[in-house]
C-alpha cells in the first residue's frame, strides 16, 4: 500500500507571470499587479527608466 505522493497541481508561480524586456536599460522585469491595465503599453521597468527613456 505505498502511497505517493503525486503533485499534480500546478502551484502558483512567478515565473509564471509574463516578462518584457526594459527598453531603456535592457534588463528583463516581470508583470506588476500595477500594469494590469495597460501592460501591452509597458516598455520599460521603472518610472526611472521611463524618466530616462527617449519616449515622451
Ligand atoms: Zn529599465
Amino acid at each position: 500500500m505505498a502511497r505517493k505522493h503525486v503533485n499534480l497541481g500546478t502551484a502558483p508561480d512567478k515565473r509564471d507571470l509574463p516578462q518584457k524586456t526594459c527598453a531603456v536599460c535592457a534588463k528583463p522585469f516581470t508583470w506588476r499587479r500595477k500594469w494590469a491595465r495597460d501592460w501591452d503599453q509597458v516598455k520599460v521597468c521603472s518610472d526611472r527608466c521611463r524618466a530616462a527613456g527617449t519616449g515622451s
